[in-house]
């Protein structure tokens, strides 16, 4: 229990009563009523029976403060109220997702509710109020027996969107601590968990003992949402991933920040990608976004910065996990696209200054690059594999990583310049050769990928090869090839302008 943020909580006696009946030592920590409990305590009974302040900290009285008895919530009525566009109460909230996560709602009416959400929004108290009760599913971790501050970085998602493998080493080796907890793939969009997952043996279910460890010894960790921490994304991410309900500005807000904020961080830099290729296909979208989860972030006291990034095309030139493992460690090793290596230098740096390793996110830069031209990000991520489980060979001999079969050319069917990408149909085709989920319990083929060999603006030749697939099974194969083909858009002349990587950063 001493990982539990207890020194936020103050809890009515009857609280404590359950919480010491219902802790069960030899059950799985989430399936312990402890937590959900906490939180959504409905107890009513004389106020001499309770401490002062009902349940949580401050910013939560309000959602425990006295009630008159509470009427029995049922899931089907509130996946009714949504779908009217009605307004749910942070205890409707809670209600949904602690008995979504307790296993107590099944996935048909979650995934109901999720697609009345998605069709009907949420609004800012309901974003909050979600977020909160997401966050609090779990454990909030404190890590103030590590020195020094603990930042991170979390991206919102595109192809080829590879940053963390580079920017947690980089970080990591100049001396910020960074508890990284990452998703799988998620809609069209690739994951972190599962490019790890493509070096053998890596581990991205630590417990939480040996999640502290590998941080206390290398200063980086790189796990998932687990049974402790966020389980509540957990679930209903993977549930959102199948059910076509990820685009949606509150879900990703209470997705994102629950799981960031309950990483113990003082810090967090965004990559909210805009274009063809992210979930928000407009740019006002996307600022959007970047303003409900940077305001989410402050709230809860944490220094937040959200970069406005390009997806309009694929970040670098490889999608596909072994192929972006490959892409990030050229990267540590001083090569790479340019694309690539500018966003995980600018964040990284944003990462330093925001760490207060530096005074400024220039110096932020320098550091960040001398930590790629000594090799001591590269040796960090070779220290975090292996402490993580798993085969740091890969880091040069990339042989051992998960290979395709075989190769296919996508060649260009007219000579001109590229002009745009429809950059989701990357991400829909390589989910057709395996490297992606149709349905909750499919696997993942890390050999599959795409490599990309052609930008914005670049000429073309008719017969010149657009992209390459790296493919292990014919099955989709034809049906993949012609998504690519007709995701490049080909003209007579080059674009006018060429769009900036980096649009915009709020909050800073
Ligand atoms: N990343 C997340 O963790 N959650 C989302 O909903 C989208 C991107």
């Amino acid at each position: 229990m001493d990982h539990c943020n207890f020194e936020r909580l103050r809890v009515c006696r009857h609280c404590v009563l359950t919480l010491l009946a219902g802790l069960r030592l030899d059950q799985p920590r989430f399936e312990r009523p402890v937590y959900t409990w906490l939180l959504f305590c409905q107890y009513d009974g004389p106020a001499d029976k309770r401490w002062p302040a009902p349940c949580v900290d401050a910013s939560y009285r309000e959602c425990y403060a006295p009630r008159s008895p509470p009427t029995r919530m049922r899931a089907v009525d509130l996946i009714r109220k949504k779908r009217d566009s009605g307004e749910l109460s942070r205890e409707e909230l809670g209600f949904l997702v602690s008995g979504y996560t307790r296993g107590e709602i099944p996935d048909y009416q979650m995934a109901a509710w999720l697609m009345a959400v998605w069709i009907q929004g949420l609004n800012c108290p309901e974003i909050a109020a979600l977020t909160e009760v997401m966050l609090y599913s779990g454990e909030v971790l404190n890590h103030s027996e590590i020195p020094g501050k603990k930042v991170d970085k979390h991206s919102t998602g595109g192809i080829g969107d590879k940053t963390s493998l580079i920017l947690a080493p980089i970080v990591a080796a100049g001396g910020l601590t960074v508890p990284m907890i990452s998703g799988r793939g998620l809609g069209h969009t690739g994951g972190t968990l599962d490019k790890l997952e493509a070096i053998p043996g890596f581990n991205v279910n630590l417990s939480l003992e040996e999640f502290r460890r590998v941080l206390r010894e290398c200063g980086m960790g790189l796990i998932g949402q687990t049974a402790e921490i966020a389980p509540a994304d957990k679930k209903i991410y993977a549930l959102r991933d199948v059910t076509s309900t990820v685009e949606n500005i509150g879900l990703i807000c209470a997705s994102i920040m629950s799981k960031k904020l309950a990483e113990g961080i003082d810090a967090l830099v965004l990559d909210v990608k805009t274009g063809s290729g992210a979930f928000m296909k407009k740019e006002e979208d996307s600022v959007r976004l970047a303003e409900v989860m940077v305001e989410t972030g402050k709230r809860m006291g944490k220094k937040v910065v959200a970069l406005i990034t390009d997806m309009d095309q694929p970040l670098g030139r490889m999608a596909g996990h072994s192929n972006e493992v490959i892409e990030c460690i050229e990267v540590l090793n001083g090569g790479g696209p340019a694309d690539l290596c500018e966003l995980s230098l600018e964040l990284s740096a944003w990462m330093f200054f925001l760490g207060e390793k530096t005074r400024s996110v220039d110096e932020g830069r320098k550091l960040a690059e001398s930590m790629i031209a000594s090799g001591k990000a590269k040796e960090k991520l070779r220290q975090g594999i292996h402490l993580q489980g798993g085969d740091e060979r890969v880091m040069d001999e990339p042989q051992r990583l998960p290979k395709a079969r075989s190769r296919l050319d996508v060649a260009s069917s007219v000579s001109g310049f590229i002009t745009s990408t429809d950059c989701e149909g990357f991400g829909i085709a390589l989910a057709m050769l395996g490297g992606g989920r149709e349905k909750k319990e499919d696997t993942i083929d890390h050999g599959v990928g795409l490599e990309f060999h052609k930008r914005i603006g670049d000429p073309v030749e008719k017969g010149e090869p657009l992209a390459t697939i790296h493919y292990n099974s014919d099955a989709k194969l034809v049906e993949a090839k012609s998504l690519i083909s007709g995701s490049y858009h080909i003209r007579e002349r080059a674009p006018r302008e060429k769009r900036p990587l980096i649009r915009r950063i709020l909050g800073a």
